[in-house]
């Protein structure tokens, strides 16, 4: 005997469905626009996550991430760093991180419209230990692609070196080691920052922390948006340890957390 669906159940289906499809439709034409492997695509349509906030247990160093999502790939003027670190599950985040981070993108194609951004490792999709992180373990931690210039104008060719990019070295002015004339800009990481920091309060969370190179806290506080960071109540580490401070010379990283009143 055949079965039918009640009229409203198939009306819902059918408007689910559609909608279903309308979203991967506007993915793949997004994705072939943008040049994005078709697996990278298939995966973050896969993992991306339902509606469900995300919960983070636990701290950064010791933690869960319940019903985490994956960042997207990319976007108009940002993109995921590298595709094997995305496609072994590192870029997964607290739902409401990726909101404050993906305002922040929106916030920068506005006032930024000649720059792109990456984001680097976020989380596991449940959290817990991320080889080599030391922290990186409930979601609320994200790490950025320092921003370049070279002569003043920006500049992204190495930013598409993946998860080496991680091993690029800077001097303590922030300049390329193998060449000086790229140099870190400083001023666009202070404006990201405190964007960052505007979009979380708005939603009840806010930076808690900055990693970054100590030797880069002048220049970055010398420039027009580091001084307003430097008058903030955003904490920059003071002290890191030689190891942690060498590895964050080409990226800055942020804990977020939730505002307690
Ligand atoms: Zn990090």
């Amino acid at each position: 005997m055949k079965r039918t669906l009640p009229p409203i159940v198939s009306v819902f289906l059918f408007a689910y469905c559609n909608a279903q499809s309308d979203e991967a439709k506007t993915i793949e034409k997004q994705r072939v626009e943008y040049n994005i492997n078709q697996e990278v695509s298939a995966y973050y349509l896969k993992n991306k996550g339902d509606d469900t906030p995300s919960i983070s247990q636990g701290t950064v160093s010791n933690g869960r991430l319940i019903n985490g999502k994956l960042f997207p790939f990319y976007g108009p003027n940002y993109t995921y760093f590298d595709e094997k670190s995305y496609l072994a599950g590192r870029g997964f985040i607290h739902s409401s991180i990726r909101d404050i981070v993906l305002e922040s993108y929106l916030q920068l194609e506005i006032s930024q419209p000649n720059r792109h951004f990456y984001i680097m490792e976020c989380a596991n999709q449940h959290g817990g230990k991320i080889y080599p992180h030391r922290t990186h373990q409930n979601g609320t931690s994200v790490d950025f692609m320092m921003p370049k210039l070279q002569n003043g104008k920006p500049y992204t060719d190495l930013d598409q070196l993946g998860s080496d990019h991680y091993w690029l070295t800077f001097d303590d002015n922030g300049k390329y080691a193998k060449d000086p004339s790229i140099e870190i800009d400083f001023n666009l990481i202070a404006k990201h920052i405190l964007l960052l920091n505007e979009q979380a309060k708005e939603i009840g969370y806010k930076v808690s922390k900055v990693i970054i190179k100590i030797e880069f806290k002048d220049e970055l506080f010398a420039t027009e948006y580091g001084k307003k960071l430097k008058e903030s109540e955003i904490y920059v580490v003071r002290n890191l340890s030689p190891l942690i401070n060498s590895l964050h010379d080409e990226h800055y990283h942020l804990d977020f957390a939730p505002i307690h009143k």
